[in-house]
């Protein structure tokens, strides 16, 4: 046999290789390792984990869904472009010197004490981040104007903060469980309607997922999330929408009424009932049973420059099943 052929044939049987990185990891390990990066740089810069965290993970989020970033591969989610990192003018793109670095105005700075300001270290990526926050100071205020100058955008500054309220009070960032948004034990039925038409309010496109289920059957937080809408729309009727750690808006509409004390700025953990199914919407706030009682589900992707709707079906899907496996366990 042709000895290329065969070494082509042992490479797919055996694909090895000792190169480690964030992939070959399990997701317990990848946090364990993510938390540990943190902590160390909080140690060594004052700057409190969770902004950092914060930031990490927003970058990490959008870097998933835009084609213009690379994607995610390291244990950090961080990103600083090469130009920013060496200093504009610096012909030198793989420049690690943080004497000329900075001599170019670039931000790279040596986090680990190697000597060296590497783009492509963990630890130097995010002692320059923490570098930048420390600029401005710790306190909340102080944060949120770093953010700003940084993103110029409020809604990035929003989801930053969001997630820096669900890492500091849950004081760890293992936080991704999900839950099918009605309880077990209740009746509900829902069949994949995205992009169906709309009658009501001229023309639209059925922007989520349909579950219909009687007056009053609970509506639970999905996930690890903080209130950031709750009120009334001629469309929606009463509606809450929850913001999660990877910068998905989570929007449950025709609301029969809220959970007693639900507002925002709350944080929301998967099961917590914010509310019960109803009919409302079409019509002036209170309007009501213009159509069966149902939950309308919908989620929203932002990437940090623009926000879409995208089909919560499939995802509904997969919670319900795994909700049911965990239970028959
Ligand atoms: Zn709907």
């Amino acid at each position: 046999m042709n000895k290329i052929l065969l070494a082509v044939i042992l490479l797919f049987i055996f694909p090895w290789s000792n190169k480690v990185d964030a992939q070959e990891l399990s997701q317990k390990e990848i946090y364990e390792k993510r938390m540990d990066l943190y902590k160390k740089t909080e140690a060594k810069t004052d700057i409190p984990w969770y902004y950092l965290a914060g930031i990490d993970q927003f970058e990490r989020s959008i870097r998933l869904v835009r084609k213009d970033l690379p994607k995610p591969d390291r244990i950090g989610g961080y990103y600083i472009p090469i130009e920013k990192w060496v200093g504009p003018g610096n012909l030198n793109h793989d420049d690690d010197n943080p004497i000329t670095i900075s001599f170019f105005d670039g931000v790279g700075r040596d986090g680990n004490g190697d000597g060296k300001a590497e783009r492509t270290k963990e630890e130097d990526l995010l002692f320059t981040l923490a570098q930048y926050i420390s600029k401005y100071g710790v306190d909340e205020n102080k944060f949120r104007i770093a953010l700003w100058d940084y993103y110029k955008r409020d809604l990035t500054v929003n989801s930053i903060m969001t997630n820096v309220k669900l890492y500091k009070r849950f004081n760890r960032i293992d936080l991704d469980k999900k839950m099918f948004p009605i309880p077990r034990g209740y009746h509900y039925s829902y069949k994949n309607t995205w992009g169906a038409r709309r009658g009501w309010g001229g023309r639209r496109i059925h922007e989520g997922t349909d579950i219909f289920a009687g007056y009053g059957v609970p509506v639970r937080s999905i996930v690890y999330g903080v209130v950031e809408l709750k009120g009334w729309n001629k469309f929606g009727g009463w509606r809450v929408g929850i913001r999660d750690l990877n910068n998905t808006y989570h929007y449950y509409a025709h609301l029969n009424g809220f959970s007693k004390d639900l507002k925002i700025g709350d944080i929301v953990e998967p099961g917590t009932i914010i509310g019960s199914v109803g009919s409302s919407g079409y019509g002036p706030p209170g309007t009501s049973g213009k159509f069966p009682p149902h939950l309308h589900f919908g989620m929203y992707k932002d990437d940090g420059r623009s926000v879409w709707s995208f089909d919560p079906y499939p995802y509904l899907r997969l919670w319900e099943r795994q909700e049911r496996q965990k239970d028959s366990k």
